[in-house]
Parts: C-alpha cells; structure tokens; sequence
C-alpha cells in the first residue's frame, strides 16, 4: 500500500537536506569564521606550534572550504587545545532554516503530495503547519534529514484523527441497552459499499455480535439482489421493500424487526447517489430523522482522490458524519486521499478496505499509516 508516496516522500527528505546543505555554507561559513577569530584571539594559552594549526583552520573557514572537510582536519590533530577548539566550533555547526530555503524546499513537496492524490487545501496547510516547525529552528546539520521527518510526521499526525474503535460502541450499547446499534453507510455507486458492509457483517459475527441488514437503497437496479447474496452467505436477515419505495421506511422495518429479535446491530444499505442531486441528499436527511443511527459512516475509494474528497466534504456538509471507511486501500499506491478525507471531514477514518473477501476490512491505525509512508 501507498508504495508511490512513501518512494516520493524518501526523495524528497534526502534531497532536502541536500539543497539546504547546499545553500547554507557561504554565508555561515563567513559568520563562524568571524566567530572562531574570536574563538582564536580567546586563547592566549596556545602554544606556537597549536597557533599556527588554528590560524590554518580559521583561513580554510574564510576560504569557504567545507565545514566537513574543517572537522575532519580537526578531528585529525592530536593536540587537547585543539579537541576543545573543535567542540566549541562545533557547537556553532547548528543553523536555522530560513523562509527563503523552505519555500525552495516545500515546492518540491507539494508537487508530489498533489500528484499523489492530495488535495490542494490540504497541501496548503500541511505546508503552514510545517513551515511553523521548520523555518527558524536551530538545526544540527547531520539531524537536519531527521529534523524534516519528524516535523513532517508531526503534522500528519495533527491531520489524521485517531479512531474510536466502533466495536467498542457496539459492544458497550448491546451492555447498558437493550436496543439495536444502528449503522447508516453513505457513498456513491461503485465505491464499495455493499461489499463494505457485507465485511462489517462478517466482522460483527466474528465478534460475536448478531446482525440485520436493511436493503435501502430502493433506487439502484440490482442494489437489493446484491446485498440479498451476502446476507445468504453470511446467514443474516435481511429486510428490504420494493424498488421505488420509501428508504426510511425500510431502515425503520428493519430497526423494529432488530427490537423484536433481540438483534444487536443493525447497517442500513443507502442508496449511492451522486452528491450532487440535492433531493436525493434531502432524502438522505430523512433517513437520519427516521433512523437516528448511533453511526454514519461514509464510504468511498482511497483510489478517488479529489473526487473522494470532494463528495467525503459534501457528505458531512448534508448530514454530518461521524467517519470515513476508505475502500481498496491494497491497490492505492498514492494515499493521499485518506489525509485529504480526513482533513476535510475532521472525522476519522474508521477502517480500510484492503481487498475484496470479507476480511479484508483493516481498523485505520494512523501510526500504522505514517509508518508505512516511511516517516
Ligand atoms: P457499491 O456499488 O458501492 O456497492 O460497490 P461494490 O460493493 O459492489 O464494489 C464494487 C467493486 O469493488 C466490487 O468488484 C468489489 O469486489 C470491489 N471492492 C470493494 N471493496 C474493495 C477493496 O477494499 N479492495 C478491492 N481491491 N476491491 C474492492
């Protein structure tokens, strides 16, 4: 998963520290060299011979040779004077990152979190967050790779939400009341969402949690017979009306039949309809009224990108939310969308879909996520 981003984002940590390492020597180099004529003048206690090795030193610092070369020539002498020389010189090695050199930096950054599937707001304020971090902290030069990596993840980190386990919920109603947990899924056609389900049901099962389904989408030619497969192979009922009909009416059927048989939880089919059909969307409020679902879980794919997005954004506008589930996650090399749907909801990715058998559902552990983006 998300091999692309993480090869990106390793070029682009490694040829950071290049450009800044590039940049930085001229100027500094002059300042330190200023400094360690200080430094020289402070030591009345040399000896001739350690003199002439200072002075040789501080003429390589004015002629702009590299800081690696002067500490390697300073690490080479033997002499004690010179040891404590090099640790205070040393100790100068640390610079800041100016504004100038992380724009330079950042550009190249934001190239490739865009083609990887970021969208722009969020590449926006990852680069505000970052430049807060980064621009104007005093860096040790050998930890500067390490320095961006960690205030990259840092803000990542910020970004991504970390998720309530929703079997907990589940588990936690089924203890303290004797009423169905009721699940709505959102999503448009194709994202993934009956095969999504259908691995949530498979999850509650193993949990040993029982299930009803609710076959709402009354508006997709085939949407009933296609969940009516996974509630026989995973043996669970499911209560669905004629195409056309009212979908609330079956999510309420089917929480009344839940009620009677004592079923813990139950996860009502929506119909996938584009974002964009503002009375299909007031219908979706309905539903919410007449259902009052404990969950609303909006479904789609870590393959969509700015589409995902876009409809994650529309989504939580029209009825708010409470979390994302991210399908074919095992063939999405870029992921970026699971940050932008994140960033754009605020509510947290509940779980991945990592392939097409019921198994294949993976809680969204964003430590998981980071590490595997190789930061
Ligand atoms: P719906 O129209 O939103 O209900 O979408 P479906 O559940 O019918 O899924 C559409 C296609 O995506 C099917 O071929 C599924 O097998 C496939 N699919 C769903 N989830 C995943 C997943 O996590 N990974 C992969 N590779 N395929 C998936």
């Amino acid at each position: 998963m998300f091999e692309k981003l993480k090869e990106k984002l390793k070029g682009w940590i490694k040829k950071s520290k290049e450009k800044i390492v590039e940049t930085v020597p001229k100027e500094e180099i002059k300042e330190k060299a200023e400094k360690k004529a200080e430094i020289i003048e402070q030591e009345p206690k040399l000896k001739p011979e350690e003199q002439g090795t200072a002075i040789e030193i501080e003429t390589e610092i004015e002629e702009g040779i590299p800081e690696e070369q002067i500490q390697e020539d300073l690490e080479k002498t033997e002499k004690p004077t010179k040891a404590s020389l090099f640790a205070k010189v040393k100790s100068k090695f640390s610079y800041k990152i100016s504004k100038e050199e992380f724009n330079e930096i950042f550009e190249d950054l934001e190239m490739l979190l865009l083609e990887n599937n970021t969208a722009l707001e969020v590449v926006e304020d990852i680069k505000s967050k970052l430049s807060e971090k980064l621009i104007g902290k005093e860096i040790e030069k050998p930890n500067l790779e390490k320095e961006i990596k960690t205030e990259l993840k840092s803000v990542l980190n910020e970004i991504l939400i970390e998720p309530d386990n929703p079997l907990d919920a589940i588990k936690q109603k089924k203890q303290s009341q004797h009423k169905p947990f009721i699940i709505l899924f959102f999503g448009i056609n194709g994202s993934g969402k009956t095969t999504t389900i259908a691995k949530f049901v498979y999850l509650l099962q193993k949990n040993n949690l029982s299930v009803a389904l609710a076959a709402a989408d009354t508006f997709r030619a085939a949407s009933i017979e296609q969940i009516q497969i996974h509630a026989d192979k995973l043996k669970v009922p499911l209560i669905k009306h004629d195409y056309g009909s009212d979908p609330s009416a079956v999510g309420f059927d089917a929480i009344k039949y839940a009620e009677k048989h004592k079923i813990d939880v139950v996860l009502i089919d929506t119909a996938g309809r584009m974002h964009t059909k503002t009375n299909l969307l007031s219908e979706m409020e309905k539903i919410c009224r007449v259902t009052n679902p404990d969950l609303k879980i909006f479904v789609a794919e870590s393959i969509a990108g700015n589409d995902a997005t876009e409809q994650a954004r529309t989504f939580n506008e029209m009825i708010e939310i409470d979390g994302s589930i991210l399908t074919k996650a095992d063939i999405d090399e870029k992921g970026g969308t699971i940050i932008s749907v994140s960033h754009a909801t605020h509510k947290p990715i509940f779980y991945l879909g990592t392939g097409q058998n019921y198994e294949d559902l993976e809680l969204f552990d964003k430590q998981k996520f980071i590490d595997e983006l190789g930061l």
